[in-house]
């Protein structure tokens, strides 16, 4: 590893934590793997709101450790009759202290349950506000190629319930609705998580990062991208040296994993920017790792590793965290907590957000 870099400047930008209650679980990952900082990315449900509670709370106990990115509570589309209007909810974020907004909306499994098209009414609205307050957002748009096929799906994207069929929205359908939501607010901070599963198509991520520079793209797993790349090396290097403030690190660590998994997941990311080794995936890899293929190393230079690592991230989210309003806090884990109760029939303090207030309290 790197020996220009310290280990305690790296920021993973791409991590979830479903259960305040996994916390723990979270610091004791980032000790053993000697991050500095980690982005925790709440999920959205289209059925049941978002992990916000959960993210928002982490952060309150562990500043030192976390930012937060929120998700949007799209109930408004099941349940008109109590809308929040996105914009709304993306003002009461940043008011709170949210760091970003993580967007999930345009995976296509998501987008099957939440059938809205980004550019359309329903978001116009909050991607004018989240510009104008500079809000970063971390989104995901589409997924890898293979799985529109049932023949190429992996099968643990099946499994998971991510293998696509002719009534899904296509891949296509999806990049273009996010050029135009781009070319309406050339503003819009976005990094594009797993390299907007572009990986298969430099020389188009590449025009796309040219005709949107507000934009960078992050690193996290989908094996998928390092196999990729790795089929022309040389080009995928010579995209990183050029494109060096654009690309951000992350892991998709989630707080399920075991800590040998974490490192697992983790290795397979720096040692191909770090090193020119040509390995692959380890059998005792997560389900999730599971492709066969070689993967050759890039051997970036230090000072890039450095962006990747650390300032890219900073320059677009923040080199700290930004404070959170306690108060705000335990306000949306409420709300959350008597939704959640509501929708499920269970008592309000048995609730993720009940749980969370909890920990906040004691
Ligand atoms: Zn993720």
């Amino acid at each position: 590893m790197s020996q220009q870099l310290s280990q305690a400047a790296i920021i993973d930008g791409h991590v979830h934590l479903m259960s305040i209650r996994q916390a723990e679980r979270l610091l004791e990952i980032r000790q053993c793997l000697g991050f500095g900082r980690m982005n925790l990315l709440s999920i959205v449900d289209p059925r049941r709101g978002n992990g916000n509670s959960t993210v928002l709370a982490a952060k309150a106990l562990h500043p030192e450790a976390f930012y937060a990115f929120g998700g949007l509570d799209h109930a408004a589309v099941s349940n008109p009759a109590n809308p929040v209007p996105l914009a709304r909810q993306a003002q009461r974020l940043w008011q709170t202290g949210c760091d970003g907004i993580k967007m999930l909306e345009t995976k296509p499994n998501t987008r099957r349950e939440l059938n809205v098209p980004v550019d359309g009414p329903y978001y116009e609205e909050y991607f004018a506000l989240v510009e104008e307050q500079k809000t970063p957002l971390l989104w995901h748009v589409a997924d890898p190629e293979e799985f529109w096929d049932p023949r190429t799906t992996p099968w643990w994207a099946a499994k998971h319930n991510w293998g696509y069929g002719p009534s899904d929205v296509p891949k296509e359908t999806l990049h273009a609705e996010v050029a135009r939501v781009l070319d309406r607010h050339a503003g819009l901070k976005v990094i594009f998580a797993h390299f907007y599963f572009l990986s298969a198509d430099i020389p188009r991520l590449v025009r796309f990062l040219l005709a949107y520079p507000n934009v960078s793209i992050d690193l996290a797993l989908g094996v998928e991208m390092l196999l990729n790349l790795s089929k022309a090396p040389d080009q995928a290097r010579e995209f990183f040296v050029q494109h060096q403030d654009r690309i951000v690190f992350g892991t998709d660590i989630a707080d399920g994993l075991t800590v040998e998994h974490a490192r697992i997941r983790t290795e397979l990311i720096r040692r191909f920017i770090e090193t020119d080794d040509t390995y692959a995936v380890p059998p005792d890899a997560e389900e999730l790792l599971q492709t066969p293929g070689r993967i050759r190393g890039l051997a970036l230079p230090g000072s890039v590793l450095k962006k990747i690592y650390a300032d890219n991230f900073a320059r677009t989210v923040g080199r700290n965290p930004r404070p959170l309003d306690r108060g705000r806090v335990i306000e949306e884990c409420r709300r959350q907590a008597s939704q959640a109760s509501r929708l499920a029939g269970v008592p309000a303090e048995q609730t993720e957000a009940g749980q969370c207030i909890k920990a906040l309290e004691s």
